[in-house]
């Protein structure tokens, strides 16, 4: 027997918005309407997108100049969890277990808001993280720097990764404005647009791993 909802249907899944008031006084607040705002809530509740590097290659407008956040990460082979950041991290600034305990050396890692051009379809852009490793990173600043190709969100750039370990190597190459509309066939005017007032993520989005449970995890590599 299926019981008559409570309200309409239709309710809990209308459209995102940031300014959807939240429902007082009725039984949604703990049923499917809690459920249904946490699945249409694309800021907090999802998990961000991770900018893939392939060796194709992609076309990614930066939209800042910067990295929104740096730290400093651990990848650990085991089951399960693999990627740490390093408490060590001077803005979280704590001992961490696995660099004192395990002895494991973090590596640095840069975190950039992005749109892949390359992979947009329609008129609403997803925000991706592109998080670079070091040698990326040096590129990126090296154009960046550079009065005639930067700074970063001036142009656009074709990104691609060759080889795998330390052999990888990225290709950064500069995209004008002009070479949009010739080599992506995409209008810079409507890619202007689309990506103008998107909600960029912040540092808060990198995870932070608590400290008891980095602990249990140095403790099981060293025994
Ligand atoms: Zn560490």
């Amino acid at each position: 027997m299926v019981n008559a909802p409570a309200v309409d249907a239709d309710a809990y899944f209308e459209e995102d918005s940031a300014d959807i008031a939240p429902k007082h006084g009725t039984t949604v607040q703990a049923g499917w309407g809690a459920a249904a705002a946490l699945l249409t809530k694309k800021k907090d509740g999802d998990y961000p997108t991770d900018f893939k590097f392939t060796d194709q290659t992609q076309l990614v407008r930066f939209l800042q100049d910067e990295p929104f956040d740096v730290y400093a990460s651990h990848w650990i082979e085991r089951e399960g969890k693999k990627s740490f950041v390093c408490l060590q991290t001077p803005r979280i600034g704590e001992d961490c277990p696995l660099c004192d305990i395990a002895g494991d050396k973090p590596r640095n890692k840069f975190a950039f808001n992005v749109v892949v051009l390359s992979d947009e379809q329609g008129d609403e852009p997803t925000v991706q993280i592109l998080t670079a490793p070091p040698t990326f990173a040096r590129q990126l600043m090296a154009v960046h720097e550079d009065p005639r190709r930067g700074p970063l969100t001036k142009h656009y750039w074709a990104i691609s990764r060759q080889g795998t370990g330390p052999q990888t190597q990225y290709t950064l190459d500069r995209v004008r404005a002009t070479e949009l509309a010739e080599e992506w066939d995409l209008s810079p005017e409507a890619v202007e647009a689309s990506v103008q007032g998107l909600d960029l993520y912040d540092n808060s989005t990198t995870y932070v791993t608590k400290r008891e449970e980095l602990l249990q995890v140095a403790r099981s590599l060293v025994s």
